[in-house]
């Protein structure tokens, strides 16, 4: 038996991005001891990246906005496969959790009156995200990171410990969930600089890992987003949820190559950039789809009035769901309209003043200034289509964010799906984070407490397997795990997967290539259990990156299988050979779950996949919700019998 340091928990939550610091604020705040573990420095998640703002309708910057009126664009941009009830809740508390981070000590972007100043975004009816610049995630996770350190000196007033009640392990990767019987007992983790292994027990664990696009070659994600919650979700036993809709964000750096998939964020159009092709033609134009034609604007001048009287003009065709113009981009560039590096230009230098670009965009001037030598206030910048964010996730109650199955487990945030359906609109993520953040530690805390005495034992055998597991990457050369042939470099490995999801399973999808994604994925599979590193245990990348592996195979299957199944184009699922959206689909969810229900991998064959797949329909939509929208707009979402009904 390994000898593993063990502590005792009420509630462990895996992620300090906004999802997860949200989730131990409530946590703790309703009275659990919590410990927030991740892999990055504590305050360096991804979130940090956000730049574009966060989504609430609280009327500051148009009246007419309504919790009503941002559900209803967010069923649209999830074209209607939204877990209505997330759908709901998200709109009706968002602003709550973004006024509630000004009493934090956030700090917004001010309208002149001093209200919290609103952006324009695509899909969103108003101006609807409250900003920082355009670095809004580094204020919010500098504001939840401030209000965890507010709590630990508080607990010090009274315990003499600053992390009596809420603990923070950084640098530090969760590797297996631990189970009692179904329940969740705790985690197996270990610490990234040393090497060392632990265990965290507690009865309830709050998943917030975020993303997947390190599966990608061409993304937007950081370096943690090797969708580890997803997978480890997996192995617990709790399915995921429609994991094919990946979001291709229209406009990433395209040059020069060591940056290409850097984000340009969306504000750059929501204030007022615009798309052209190489022939200098606003093209987006050209690809209004039906379900939005009567929302979007006709004519550049109608589009051109708009930033200024939106009221009686419609939108610039450039502000449509992120799935639409990625599309159209690539379609043009496909038929050799695109720009000198394979992408579209995107324009603001014609359309502001430098001083007011180098205001309300900071980011993006420093951006292309330094690592493109562009100077966006000057000339239009360069870009493409690249990974951003995954709608599909953890299949969750709407309600508490319980993990489906597996009691004690809970998931927010990135890592979470069905909240989005087929395609997110900017800015519903920070939003996100913070309802189910907060839903989910509020749960967590409340499971915890409930079972008072008689939590989950953690189980010695799952630990000394848990280890064996992490440590197989040492034993390579003797053919780590039994597995016949040399060892295998796992950075190669990455490479090969990273470019197989980017040919074969990427923004636009076909069946015989998508076919031959999973059969490079099971070879990939076979030969990552050979992974082999060199060295020990402090201070080893290449290890890390080796146990990362067998979470991006898993996620990776997960989305290649239910492309393959949704015979459908709806969101971010894009079919050549199923071009259209179906409305058969429209109540359909597709489950992974693990092909070996004991959350072992080694019982099972790698060469004949990991992931099973099943249908389930969809709960119907609330009456009072569907009443929200007009009748010949249902018409083209909803399936036949849910209309008769
Ligand atoms: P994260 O912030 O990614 O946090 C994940 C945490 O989990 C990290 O702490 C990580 O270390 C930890 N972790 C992961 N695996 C493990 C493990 N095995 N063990 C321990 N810890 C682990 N959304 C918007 O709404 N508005 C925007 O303007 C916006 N701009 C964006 C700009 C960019 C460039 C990008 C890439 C995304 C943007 N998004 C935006 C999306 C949004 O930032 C993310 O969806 C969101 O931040 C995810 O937050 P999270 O809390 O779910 O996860």
């Amino acid at each position: 038996m390994s000898v593993v340091d063990r502590q005792e928990w009420d509630v462990v939550v895996v992620g300090a991005g906004g999802a997860g610091l949200r989730a131990a604020i409530e946590a703790r705040e309703r009275g659990a001891r919590t410990a927030v573990i991740c892999k990055s420095l504590f305050g360096k998640a991804h979130t940090v990246m956000a730049e574009g703002g966060i989504a609430a309708a609280m009327a500051n910057a148009n009246e007419h906005d309504t919790w009503q009126v941002h559900f209803r664009d967010t069923m649209r941009g999830g074209k209607f496969l939204n877990q209505w009830r997330m759908a709901e809740l998200h709109a009706q508390e968002a602003p709550d959790r973004v006024w509630e981070l000004e009493t934090w000590g956030a700090l917004f972007d001010r309208t002149k009156d001093g209200r919290i100043s609103q952006r324009n975004f695509g899909g969103h009816e108003y101006p609807r995200l409250a900003h920082v610049g355009d670095r809004t995630g580094l204020e919010l996770i500098r504001t939840l990171q401030q209000k965890i350190v507010a709590l630990q000196q508080e607990d010090f007033k009274e315990t003499g410990d600053y992390e009596s009640r809420l603990k923070v392990f950084q640098e530090c990767t969760v590797t297996r969930i631990l189970k009692d019987g179904g329940r969740v007992s705790g985690v197996f983790a270990y610490d990234r600089e040393t090497g060392r292994f632990f265990v965290l027990e507690a009865p309830a664990v709050v998943l917030a890992t975020g993303g997947i696009g390190k599966s990608f070659k061409v993304t937007s994600n950081s370096w943690e987003y090797t969708g580890d919650g997803h997978a480890l979700a997996l192995l617990a036993g709790a399915p995921l949820l429609n994991m094919e809709f990946v979001q291709f964000h229209p406009t990433g750096m395209v040059w020069p190559p060591s940056v290409k998939g850097i984000l340009v964020t969306e504000s750059v159009r929501g204030d007022g950039g615009v798309l052209r092709n190489s022939e200098g033609k606003r093209f987006m134009f050209d690809y209004v789809p039906d379900v939005f034609k009567e929302k979007y604007a006709e004519s550049e001048e109608e589009a051109d009035r708009w930033y200024e009287d939106p009221d009686h003009n419609r939108r610039p065709p450039e502000l449509l769901p992120r799935d639409e113009v990625a599309r159209a981009i690539n379609a043009e560039v496909k038929a050799g309209r695109g720009s000198p590096h394979g992408g579209v230009f995107l324009d603001v230098s014609t359309r502001m003043p430098a001083e007011v670009i180098r205001r309300r965009l900071p980011s993006m001037y420093h951006q292309f200034k330094e690592l493109a030598d562009v100077d966006i206030t000057a000339e239009a910048m360069e870009v493409g289509p690249t990974c951003h964010y995954v709608m599909g996730g953890v299949a969750v109650d709407s309600d508490t964010a319980a993990a489906r199955g597996v009691p004690g487990l809970y998931a927010a945030g990135e890592v979470a799906g069905g909240m989005h359906g087929s395609n997110r609109l900017g800015g519903n993520s920070l939003s996100d984070l913070l309802v189910f953040g907060r839903r989910a530690g509020w749960h967590a805390a409340e499971y915890a407490q409930g079972l008072a005495a008689r939590r989950p034992p953690v189980d010695d055998a799952q630990v000394d397997t848990a280890a064996a597991e992490a440590l197989r990457p040492f034993s390579a050369e003797a053919g780590g795990g039994g597995e016949p042939g040399p060892p295998e470099n796992p950075y190669t490995l990455h490479q090969e997967l990273q470019q197989t999801m980017n040919d074969l399973v990427g923004i636009i999808r076909r069946e015989g290539e998508m076919e031959q994604a999973l059969h490079k994925l099971a070879e990939l599979r076979t030969r990552a259990r050979r992974a082999g590193v060199e060295g020990h245990r402090q201070f080893n990348p290449g290890w890390h990156l080796a146990l990362d592996l067998r979470n991006m195979l898993l996620v990776s299957e997960c989305v290649a299988r239910a492309a393959l199944e949704r015979t459908e184009s709806r969101g971010g699922h894009t079919r050549e050979d199923h071009p259209t959206m179906d409305r058969a689909w429209r109540n359909v969810n597709l489950l992974c779950t693990l092909a070996d229900p004991t959350g072992g991998l080694a019982a099972t064959d790698p060469a004949r996949g990991q992931i099973r797949l099943a249908r389930e329909t969809t709960d119907p939509i609330r009456p009072d919700l569907l009443a929200l929208f007009e009748k010949e707009e249902l018409v083209k979402y909803l399936a036949e019998e849910e209309l008769y009904e």
